[in-house]
């Protein structure tokens, strides 16, 4: 059951084949199996999920139930989920139990979902392999020795393991797609302000999406459309109708116009990836799309002018961890002064503390005009750029990355780190929706394509994915791990 969609695993629990107290207790089996080998969760609430799933079944006899009901899911560890500890992969918070529910969190419950558990990171969401986890590194699970991708790696790695039916992630510069695309699996990020940040664990927060990590787009359709409601404890939530986006998901994507800039193909990308995504494009086009070509200019700036705001805004959201009002205190600090430097020190790991730097440096009195001005400035004509390749296409495709999932500990120095998110940051900066489907592999390690979308076409996103994935098979596969015994 575990290898099942969550529309298929909705339907046996209709028609009786399996209860949801069946089906979690064989997703905390397979966790409890894998869990110590892959560490994807950080947290395992076995109890509550026993719970959950009874109730669900309750439920599931009753009119009330949606599609939701009764699948085993699991929660970036970055939502927060009322008395069950929410660390951000963080000493800093490695001792948090939120006393509210995140939105995300929260309407997953009224629709009767069953949270298996919170999922790793890397810590408060800062990194693109895994590895910058408290709680240590996550692996992948197509191929032990390599990185899940990050933030959301976690999430990512235990959908595509079949530990849960699907998981949240969020994505501040990739954190949903590159993973998705190195594990193989369904990952969209949605449009800045389509689902509310409420009790999300703040990164740099004119950036950060929440968004949902499935095996299909039809998957990722009934998991968003769950969370993408106005909700006005978010004053930069979009008070936009809700959306069933599985009511468009079949329809004829003839006539997609898809728009394609060259650079995004040129001589830095791994020619695996680039023959499963121009592979993909000509089944696209089969379907009636076609090309057009597309200009963005200022894209190549998108690296320096993310590794300015981001961390800008970090260092303001992550001054609240000050060990009085929130977070880790050290042990007997001598003096305020001691308690402050100490208690940073102590609690955030090396990346964070790199990207605490720079943020208050480029925020400096001095500096500000320099860098963070510069920075906004830029990110505006990458968001020009958009707009104006919008005019004649309606998609942009584009890699997520340049080449497949590096081994662990390989992407050792920040810079290269930096670098890999070429691809996926712009979208970010200029808060647009996109995708990650998977396409093919380069040797054993999977590769994804990312669709770029308009402001708010997530249902036409959805839409053009499942059109694909009705007719490819790349979302089907699964890796073969041997050590479970079921
Ligand atoms: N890799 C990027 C970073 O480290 C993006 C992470 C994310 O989307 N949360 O900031």
């Amino acid at each position: 059951m575990y290898d099942k969609t969550i529309l298929e695993q909705a339907k046996a629990l209709r028609s009786g084949e399996i209860s949801s107290l069946e089906l979690t207790k064989i997703y905390l089996n397979r966790i409890n199996n894998l869990n110590s080998e892959i560490n994807a969760f950080i947290s395992i609430d076995e109890q509550g999920a026993l719970e959950q799933a009874k109730q669900a079944d309750q439920r599931l006899k009753t009119a009330d139930a949606s599609l939701l009901t009764g699948i085993p899911i699991a929660h970036k560890d970055l939502f927060c989920t009322k008395g069950i500890k929410t660390t951000c992969a963080s000493r800093m918070l490695s001792n948090f139990i939120p006393p509210y529910e995140s939105h995300v969190s929260e309407q997953y419950k009224q629709h009767g979902a069953v949270m298996l558990g919170k999922t790793n990171m890397d810590e408060f969401g800062m990194g693109s392999t895994n590895e910058n986890s408290f709680f240590g590194k996550v692996k992948n699970p197509w191929d032990y020795s390599a990185i899940p991708g990050g933030s959301s790696g976690g999430s990512a790695a235990a959908v595509a393991a079949g530990m849960v039916a699907a998981a949240t992630g969020s994505d501040t510069g990739g954190s949903i797609r590159q993973p998705a695309s190195h594990c193989g699996i369904t990952g969209i990020k949605p449009t800045y302000g389509r689902v509310s940040r409420y009790g999300m664990i703040a990164y740099a927060s004119s950036l950060d999406q929440a968004g949902v990590m499935t095996k299909t787009a039809e998957d990722a359709a009934i998991m968003l459309s769950a969370i993408a409601n106005y909700d006005c404890r978010d004053s930069t939530c979009a008070n936009m109708p809700n959306v069933d986006y599985r009511k468009t998901i079949n329809n004829s994507i003839e006539g997609l116009k898809i728009g394609i800039y060259k650079d995004h193909f040129s001589s830095g990308l791994n020619p695996d990836i680039a023959n499963s995504i121009n592979t993909a494009i000509a089944e696209l086009k089969k379907l009636g799309a076609t090309i057009v070509d597309i200009e963005l200019p200022h894209s190549k700036y998108c690296i320096p002018v993310y590794y300015v705001i981001a961390p800008a805004e970090a260092s303001s959201n992550l001054a609240r961890f000050d060990g009085v009002h929130f977070g880790y205190r050290c042990d007997n600090p001598k003096d305020l002064q001691d308690l402050y430097i100490r208690s940073r020190n102590e609690g955030f790991g090396e990346e964070v503390k790199r990207r605490i730097i720079s943020g208050t440096f480029v925020l400096s009195k001095s500096h500000q005009g320099e860098f963070y001005k510069k920075a906004q400035q830029i990110r505006r004509l990458i968001k020009d750029d958009f707009i104006d390749a919008f005019k004649s296409c309606d998609v942009i495709i584009s890699p997520n990355v340049s080449k497949a999932a590096c081994d662990l500990g390989v992407m050792k120095d920040p810079l290269s780190m930096y670098l890999s998110d070429l691809y996926t940051l712009s979208v970010n900066l200029a808060g647009l929706p996109a995708m990650s489907v998977p396409v093919g592999f380069s040797g054993s390690r999977p590769v994804g394509m990312q669709i770029i979308g308009k402001p708010f076409s997530e249902a036409h996103l959805l839409n053009i994915a499942h059109k694909f994935q009705q007719h490819t098979d790349w979302h089907q596969q699964q890796p073969t791990i041997s050590e479970v015994i079921d």
